[in-house]
């Protein structure tokens, strides 16, 4: 019940009960006051009026007497009968007020008495209802007076006694009322008091009930609880109270739940710098995996931190560090990437592939990782999560966390240990970099000492090797050969097949170098076709020469080479330590002379550094200076050989073959001195002049009278890839005058295969001039009579080499003949070079050979002699030099002049 209603209706008790208290008090005191006011009225006025009666009439008693004495006037009577009416009223007011038995008999009396007297004296007049009636009469005063005294003071004496009595009977009922006020006001205030102190120890309990929740709730005991029964306001009050409590309960448990999280992830947070300084001191990812599990395991409560890495080509994961209190039992574990295994599809596995966290809080629960729920069991895991671990954006692992506890990973938990994950995978990426650095520098570094095409160490790394081979071989005492190998001819090659087909070539030879030589020696590749090796530990000269033999027939076995057969030959220059010098630049440029001069000496061999060889390099070296000098100083000078129709025997033209006049040397030929230009690019200048000057001295032999003759100039590769080429022909004819189709421009095969879209664009240009072509040497390159089809070449020269030997051999003479019939079948006009014989002469006219050059005609001659041969008188160009150069004249008969036909 409300506590207002308990106290509306203890107060309504204690005022009801007040209010009888007082009703009844009001009663006893209305009951004294009535006793009162009827003693007074009754018994107290009935004796005043009896007394009041009785004087009356002892008044009356007087009067009578005197008028009696006098004789009763009227006056008196009246008065009399006025005094008797009175008394007779006072009885009667006595009758009415006091109720008397006794009282009633002497009023009986008196008035008995009285009527006696009356009747005497007085007529008395009954009322109707009885009592006195005054009736004035005379009567017997004397008589009758003395009985109505008496029986008035009886009367008065009965009203008296009675009154007293009454008086008493009032009295004690006063004071009986008195009493039960008393009696009910004290009864009264004990309910009262007992109602205030039940309603205290009502209000106080709940109060205190309230007062001793706040004192446990304020000192912080918030799971004591009390059982409230009351449905009061204080009931309610200690309800709200206990309900606070509950909720400050629930909210100190989620504080106390909140701190322990904070705590678990301030360990968390510490692990996680506790990795990050792991990740930095790791030098190798083996220190990383096992400082950051040992970090993060120390930090945590885990029970193991586990890192599994990918192996290649396996489905099973490396579980490459663990640590914590089940680290041993984690470590024998087997984790998979594949879900075809069972051990596959756990966390791990599924963090792995899916690239993200796998989480179980309840890990009995959960079916993904059943195949380890035995182990967890024995081992007490009871809630795991996995992350991937990447390493340059490739999922390269995964890193394993276990707990005891349910659910440990809550979201902050999930979310440090992606951060702890995150760093892992940011160090992998930078060991995957540094790696990648140190391969990219290991690169570097190979690629700045070894050759790029053959692999072979290049020349730094060559002189570094050769440095620590002295060094070695002068704390030993020992021998080494350094062997300088250039391949001859391999221009050749390159620019007849190609670059691509010059990139094989090296590789191979760099291949059969290192195939034919110790694992000890040292083979080095410094540049285009230059090899050089270090044969150690020489006891023997011969050893070395045999290493050289070896060599040399082991290059010049026949290859393929972009689909054709090829046989390369190489010069080999030796130096020996420490007899032709005992340190880097003295070995490998006596080496490198030694190589010059064996290329020299017909190549395909080898030759030892001597002081000759020196000699002869110097002059090779003086030779380059003076060639430099050799067109402004004029010592250059034009020769002239015949070509000669075989059907007629006529000259049809010439070819300019150039001579240097040496000032020490004397008259050098073209092959001591053109290879030279053509390496240096002295070629291009001297080949301009010789354009020049041999058109200059046809229109020179013209203007004697000679009719005119085609003249053929040689053209060098260089020249030939020379962009001014057209330009400076150009220049050439319209400095001499000479006619385009005069002048016939020899190139050689090698030369148009190198590039053959250009070639052929550029002897189209030089053809549209009317300028004739020929090629020069045919036989001795890699090309094909097909392949020619696509030239406009009109004339083609038989090389010497198939000549010399005919018609002895049989080989030239099939090639002669081959390249013969070929020619002529493609329109083409065919000369045989080097035609020394008449039988040579012979067999090429049987075998349909156009025109003839050599020795058997002519030699080269200078100008004048061209001018014997034409018949002329010996006029030379203006710009050209007395001829030193020796000349077999050819007999005359042989010889006929004949004008070109172009
Ligand atoms: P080539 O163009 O094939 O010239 C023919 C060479 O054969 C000439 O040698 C000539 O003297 C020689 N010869 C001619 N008939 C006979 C013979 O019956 N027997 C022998 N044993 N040799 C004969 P030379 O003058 O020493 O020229 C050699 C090469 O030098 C030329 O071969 C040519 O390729 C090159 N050459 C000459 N002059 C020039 C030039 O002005 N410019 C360029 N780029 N090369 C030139
Ligand atoms: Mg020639
Ligand atoms: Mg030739």
């Amino acid at each position: 019940m409300s506590i207002r209603y308990k106290f509306f209706w203890a107060f309504s008790v204690v005022v009801a009960l007040a209010c009888g208290l007082a009703f009844y008090g009001i009663r006893g005191i209305s009951t004294t006051g009535d006793l009162v006011v009827r003693l007074y009225d009754g018994p107290l006025m009935g004796i005043n009026h009896a007394r009041s009666a009785h004087a009356s009439l002892n008044e009356a008693r007087l009067i009578l007497q005197r008028s009696l004495s006098e004789g009763a006037p009227k006056e008196t009577l009246a008065k009399y009968e006025k005094i008797l009416a009175d008394i007779a009223e006072d009885l009667t007011i006595v009758r009415e007020r006091v109720k008397n038995e006794n009282v009633t008999v002497a009023l009986q009396r008196a008035e008995s008495q009285l009527l006696d007297w009356a009747d005497a004296g007085l007529k008395i007049l009954k009322p109707p209802s009885g009592g006195l009636t005054m009736v004035p009469a005379p009567f017997s005063i004397q008589q009758k007076s003395d009985d109505a005294v008496s029986a008035l003071d009886d009367l008065v004496e009965m009203v008296a006694a009675y009154g007293f009595d009454y008086r008493i009977q009032a009295e004690s009922t006063v004071a009986a009322a008195r009493t039960t006020m008393l009696a009910l006001a004290i009864g009264t205030a004990l309910i009262g008091l007992a109602l205030a102190v039940a309603f205290a120890v009502s209000m106080s309990r709940p109060i205190f009930a309230a007062m001793r929740v706040a004192e446990r709730v304020a000192a912080g005991n918030l799971t004591d609880r009390i059982e409230v029964r009351r449905h009061d306001e204080l009931g309610r009050l200690l309800k709200s109270l206990l309900a606070m409590q509950g909720s400050l309960k629930v909210r100190a448990d989620q504080d106390h739940a909140l701190m322990v999280s904070k705590e678990q992830l301030a360990r968390m947070l510490a692990a996680l710098s506790a990795t990050n300084e792991a990740i930095m001191k790791s030098k190798t990812r083996i220190q990383l995996f096992e400082l950051v599990c040992q970090a993060a395991s120390k930090g945590s409560e885990f029970t193991s931190t586990t890192i599994a890495m990918v192996k290649p080509d396996n489905d099973f994961l490396d579980i490459v560090a663990s640590a914590g209190p089940t680290a041993e039992t984690t470590r024998n574990i087997k984790l998979s990437i594949n879900e075809v295994h069972p051990e596959g599809r756990g966390l791990s596995g599924t963090a792995f592939r899916t690239r993200q966290a796998c989480i179980s809080n309840d890990y009995l629960a959960d079916r993904r990782g059943s195949a380890f729920h035995a182990l967890a069991r024995s081992d007490g895991a009871r809630s795991g999560a996995a992350f991937p671990l990447f390493s340059s954006d490739q999922v390269t692992g995964a890193m394993l966390f276990i707990s005891a506890e349910l659910d440990a990973f809550t979201p902050e938990v999930v979310e440090l240990l992606r951060r702890l994950t995150d760093n892992v995978s940011f160090a992998l990426t930078n060991f995957d970099r540094a790696d990648e650095k140190t391969r990219a520098d290991e690169r570097i570094e190979y690629l700045a000492t070894h050759d790029s095409l053959t692999g072979l160490p290049n020349r730094e790394m060559f002189n570094q090797l050769l440095h620590f081979t002295i060094e070695a071989s002068q704390r030993f005492g020992r021998r080494f050969a350094l062997l300088f190998i250039d391949l001859d001819r391999f221009k050749v090659i390159n620019d007849s097949l190609g670059h691509e087909a010059g990139d094989a070539l090296l590789i191979e030879i760099g291949n059969r170098l290192r195939g034919s030589l110790r694992s000890s020696d040292v083979v080095a590749r410094l540049g285009g076709d230059e090899f050089v090796l270090i044969l150690g530990d020489i006891l023997e000269i011969k050893d070395v020469e045999n290493v050289a033999h070896k060599l040399l027939s082991t290059l010049s076995r026949s290859m393929q080479l972009c689909g054709h057969e090829c046989h390369v030959t190489a010069s080999i220059g030796i130096a020996m330590f420490p007899a032709d010098g005992s340190d880097i630049q003295t070995l490998t440029k006596n080496a490198d002379m030694a190589m010059y001069l064996a290329k020299e000496d017909g190549k395909n061999a080898f030759r030892f550094f001597s002081e000759k060889v020196k000699t002869q390099s110097i002059e090779r070296l003086m030779l380059e200076t003076a060639l430099r000098h050799a067109i402004e100083r004029n010592q250059f000078t034009l020769h002239y050989q015949p070509k000669v129709v075989l059907a007629t025997g006529l000259i049809t033209g010439v070819e300019a073959l150039l001579r240097w006049a040496h000032p020490d040397l004397g008259m050098l030929a073209p092959m001591q001195f053109i290879p030279l230009a053509e390496e240096n690019g002295l070629i291009v200048p001297i080949g301009r002049w010789v354009l020049t000057e041999a058109c200059t001295q046809n229109m020179a032999w013209q203007r004697q009278g000679v009719p005119p003759v085609s003249m053929a100039v040689n053209l060098s590769p260089r020249q030939f890839f020379d962009e001014d080429l057209l330009q400076y022909i150009d220049d050439a004819l319209a400095e001499s005058g000479m006619p385009a189709t005069q002048l016939q421009l020899e190139v050689t095969e090698s030369m148009v295969m190198r590039d053959v879209p250009r070639a052929v664009k550029l002897l189209d240009a030089i053809q549209s001039r009317g300028i004739r072509l020929a090629i020069d040497d045919f036989g001795t390159g890699y090309s094909s009579m097909s392949l020619m089809k696509q030239f406009p070449i009109d004339t083609i020269k038989i090389d010497r080499s198939f000549v010399r030997d005919l018609p002895i051999d049989s080989e030239d003479q099939a090639i002669a003949q081959a390249i013969i019939s070929m020619g002529k079948a493609l329109g083409m006009t065919v000369i045989a070079e080097g035609v020394e014989t008449a039988e040579q002469e012979t067999f090429l006219r049987d075998h349909a050979c156009d025109e003839v050059q050599g020795f058997l005609f002519s030699k080269p001659v200078p100008p004048g002699q061209m001018a014997d041969l034409f018949g002329l008188a010996p006029t030379v160009s203006p710009s050209l030099q007395p001829e030193p150069f020796a000349t077999d004249k050819m007999p005359a008969e042989r010889l006929m002049l004949t004008a070109t036909a172009t």
